[in-house]
């Protein structure tokens, strides 16, 4: 859980930005939240635990994964990240070693909290069943469910794993969303459908208001001339009121919204999670294909924006443009897409040609938009900042 003194790092960390297919530069999606020393993962397709290795994030701080759909490219890593993590492997936070089985406990036994849809919780079983994986400390599903999901499940034949905690919840809708699916004292998570070729989620993760901005100015000429002291700056800044000796009554900067940030799964439409994703200072869009004619040498002929973004959507995906759109249409600051196909490459760095494509597919995406546009690359690190 998250410290209740506030968070100062929100920092994401790209582990894999490909579509359907990996490339030498691009892994299966997989995407590191850091709130201050807490990890939470969002999405962990095949391999996401090499990428963890090869960043600085640290697989034992990782508290909880949300899933946004069950594709392979977004969920084959997940077992074995879980038998890697929850073995010690990983380096279990605050872990202590069973002396009779030599695995790490969590030193207070929380689960690893999952989030994801219906299937999440089959596809974990199973696979740990038909492994033979037993885990060395607990796992829990919470599955958020549509309206067509058949009550039970597909998976009432199947028993808890031994390591499962029975309090997996089945959240339903409220009113076409999933609100507040998880808090603490400073930061919430929601979730919504997003349209997609199955069904398909998208997270948005809030801090709860934070402190207004403090003109130092305005306080310190009063405290003098009451002679209060100096500490009760420290009350203001969180927004109090602070009554002086002779009456005069001092208040606060009013608090002000805290960070959202909004992590898309695939989609071709997201706007089912349009309001809550409003004011998002950060738009996590995938662009799986752009038109790029003269860069592209895989562009066919006859292609045209409308073809390709139809050919797209038809699949399930979308273009920069359809990403630049929705970033406008929901005021967000920051967009960074991900979710390349394998024909786009991700050394950015080393290859001018990878630059230059990366370069035309945001402004593509700034067709629409005028915020800022990032194209993520593998290990890409970016701060959730507050505008
Ligand atoms: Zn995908
Ligand atoms: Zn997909």
């Amino acid at each position: 859980m998250v410290g209740r003194r506030g968070l100062s790092a929100l920092n994401l960390t790209f582990l894999g930005t490909a579509s359907a297919q990996p490339s030498l530069t691009r892994n299966h999606s997989a995407l590191a939240l850091r709130l201050n020393s807490d990890v939470w993962l969002f999405d962990c397709g095949e391999a996401t635990q090499h990428q963890i290795q090869k960043s600085k994030v640290k697989m034992g701080k990782i508290e909880k994964i949300f899933i946004t759909h069950t594709h392979g490219d977004h969920i084959f890593g997940l077992l074995p990240l879980l038998a890697s993590m929850l073995n010690g492997a990983g380096g279990t936070a605050d872990g202590v070693e069973d002396p009779r089985t030599h695995m790490v406990q969590d030193s207070d036994n929380r689960p690893i909290e999952i989030y994801g849809p219906l299937g999440t919780r089959a596809y974990i079983r199973n696979g740990l069943k038909y492994t033979h994986t037993l885990l060395g400390a607990p796992y829990v599903v919470h599955e958020l469910r549509f309206p067509s999901d058949p009550p039970d499940g597909d998976y009432t034949s199947l028993t808890l794993h031994a390591s499962e905690s029975p309090n997996g919840r089945n959240i339903p809708q409220t009113n076409g969303v999933w609100p507040d699916i998880y808090h603490d004292t400073i930061i919430s998570v929601s979730a919504a459908p997003i349209l997609h070729s199955v069904p398909c989620v998208g997270y948005v993760v809030s801090e709860a208001p934070v402190p207004g901005k403090m003109d130092p100015a305005k306080y310190i000429p009063e405290l003098k001339r009451t002679k209060t002291s100096m500490s009760v700056m420290s009350r203001l800044q969180q927004g109090e009121s602070v009554e002086l000796a002779d009456g005069t009554v001092l208040h606060g900067p009013p608090r002000r919204p805290g960070r959202k940030l909004v992590i898309l799964g695939d989609t071709y439409d997201p706007s089912p999670i349009a309001e809550l994703a409003s004011s998002a200072d950060l738009l996590v869009h995938e662009a799986t294909n752009a038109h790029l004619p003269a860069l592209d040498p895989n562009t066919k002929s006859e292609d045209t924006f409308e073809s390709v973004e139809a050919r797209t959507k038809s699949r399930g995906h979308s273009t920069p443009q359809m990403a630049g759109a929705f970033a406008a249409w929901i005021g967000a600051r920051h967009l960074v897409l991900n979710h390349f196909s394998a024909r786009y490459p991700g050394n950015d760095d080393v290859n001018p040609m990878t630059k230059t494509i990366m370069e035309a597919i945001a402004r593509l995406a700034g067709e629409h938009y005028s915020g800022k546009i990032t194209c993520a690359r593998d290990f890409m690190s970016c701060d959730v900042e507050h505008v």
